[in-house]
């Protein structure tokens, strides 16, 4: 089927929705916008444990000279953006709604 602008109308691969111009294949922004939340989400959940760990770690373990408070500080913000990243990159290819 043809929309008003001339280009065929597609459905998302995940909710059936027909879009004019969607790739093949491909999911609408509505189920894009929905995936990204969610990986959000978990990306949300595990890091800040993950990080009240390593904080938890460098309270208890590091010495309390003050280059060394610097780099636990560091290590805090590090593993907590990494972590951040990673969750979210994996969530949102093994989330499949
Ligand atoms: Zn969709």
């Amino acid at each position: 089927m043809l929309s008003s602008s001339g280009s065929a109308e597609v459905p998302c691969a995940r909710c059936g929705t027909r879009i004019a111009g969607l790739p093949w294949g491909e999911v609408c922004t509505e189920c894009r916008n929905r995936r990204a939340s969610r990986a959000s989400r978990w990306a949300r959940r595990i890091s800040l444990p993950a990080t009240l760990l390593v904080a938890l770690y460098v309270i208890l373990r590091v010495p309390p000279l003050p280059l060394a408070r610097v780099y636990g500080v560091i290590a805090v913000l590090v593993t907590y953006i990494v972590v951040r990243k990673v969750v979210y990159r994996v969530a949102l290819d093994l989330i499949s709604d």
